[in-house]
């Protein structure tokens, strides 16, 4: 490997924080990252979520220097980074499979990057084993790669990139590979783990809103190539700005309305009161409501239906019922009786629970008669 032969300097302590200056990157005719301007403080997490495809891993990869921005810059520790080559960067990168190397032992894959750092030889041991108790791992340090289970090598290639004590963590969807049971331990080790380091920055790419939700300080959403939304997972849950981010994080009902006043609009000819809004009258727009805010019989903003589908989740029952052709969703707790299939029912809302937003896929799906 090149950085065999490369001197480098050792990164303790390392910066921390990254910037995202106006990053775009593109194959070909494709681009795949479009503008991304985005910070991530020292010590904060940082999810990127979106579907796949959306960019999330190649702007993980732009910070780690394996892709070249074809404009704006990247910052690590306010250094401009964007020409620095991946070992002068002073990160630690995990990706979805381990990529431990089989015919070393534990305690030799995570001393290979101090090695390729050029960490004192004296040091070395003490930095494996302060990495492998940071992970769990102390007791497997003579173990080879195979005689690990799938969450213990994870956590290897953790204590891996933790061992040269980087300033910016940079997670790769690192539990997909894993299954349900042990993603959701590995969820709360990773937690743990980043109580522990209270100065890196991490930036944890996923396409799932559990991982996000739970791990992450501020969530970056991400759709065809560009940043949608970023804000505190209650703040996106509560307030998203865009029916994309309604829908990703979270469940939710977007029904497509006409604004008809200050804090009125109209579905399908009943007013309705909403927070008051910026809209002029006629616009169209999307009402935003979350199922869990969705009551059962008369209210403010009641609406009339037809009961669809009724499952039961455990603390609640979701009932979906059509509202004059629109699908909307209720979750109910503590119902002492569920209401039948093809029942009438009545479902409402309070206006301070209704976040109104751009008209848009709601909107479409209309047009479309989907
Ligand atoms: P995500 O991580 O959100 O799934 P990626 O950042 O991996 O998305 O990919 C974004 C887009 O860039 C995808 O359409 C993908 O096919 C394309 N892409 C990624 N890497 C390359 C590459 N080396 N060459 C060409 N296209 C690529």
């Amino acid at each position: 490997m090149s950085t065999e032969t490369t001197p480098i300097a050792p990164v303790t302590p390392a910066p921390s924080g990254i910037r995202f200056d106006g990053v775009s990157v593109a194959y070909g005719e494709n681009t795949v990252l479009d503008r991304l301007d985005l910070t991530v403080e020292p010590g904060e997490v940082m999810a990127l979520l979106g579907p796949s495809g959306s960019g999330k891993t190649t702007a993980l990869r732009a910070v780690a220097g394996f892709v070249r921005p074809a404009s704006g810059r990247v910052y690590i520790g306010g250094r401009d980074v964007t020409q620095l080559p991946p070992h002068q960067r002073g990160i630690g990168m995990v990706v979805q499979q381990y990529a431990l190397f089989p015919h070393l032992k534990v305690k030799d894959n995570v001393a290979f990057g101090l090695k390729a750092h050029r960490t004192p030889r004296d040091e070395i041991a003490g930095r494996v084993t302060e990495a492998l108790e940071l992970v769990g791992m102390a007791a497997y340090a003579t173990r080879y790669p195979r005689e690990l289970s799938g969450g213990q090598q994870q956590r290897v290639a953790i204590a891996r990139a933790l061992a040269i004590r980087p300033g910016v963590l940079l997670l790769d969807e690192p539990l997909s590979a894993l299954d349900a049971r042990l993603r959701s331990g590995m969820l709360a080790e990773l937690a743990r783990l980043h109580r522990e380091l209270p100065d890196v920055s991490i930036l944890y790419v996923t396409h799932d809103q559990v991982e996000a939700l739970t791990l992450a300080d501020r969530i970056a959403v991400m759709d065809r190539a560009r940043l949608q939304d970023c804000g505190t997972p209650e703040e996106l849950y509560r307030r998203p700005r865009t029916e994309f981010t309604a829908s990703f994080v979270g469940n939710a009902n977007l029904l497509p309305v006409t604004v008809t006043g200050p804090g009125r609009v109209d579905l399908a000819g009943a007013a309705f009161d909403v927070p008051t809004l910026t809209a002029t009258p006629g616009a169209t727009a999307t009402l935003c409501v979350r199922p869990h805010l969705v009551g059962l019989g008369p209210g403010p903003n009641a609406l009339t239906g037809t009961v669809t589908e009724v499952q039961w989740r455990g603390s609640t029952h979701r009932v979906h019922a059509d509202i004059d052709g629109h699908p909307l969703m209720a979750d109910l707790r503590e119902l002492r009786e569920p209401p039948a299939l093809g029942a009438p029912v009545t479902l409402h809302f309070a206006p301070e629970d209704a976040v109104l937003l751009p008209a848009g896929a709601a909107r479409e799906r209309e047009v479309a008669g989907g």
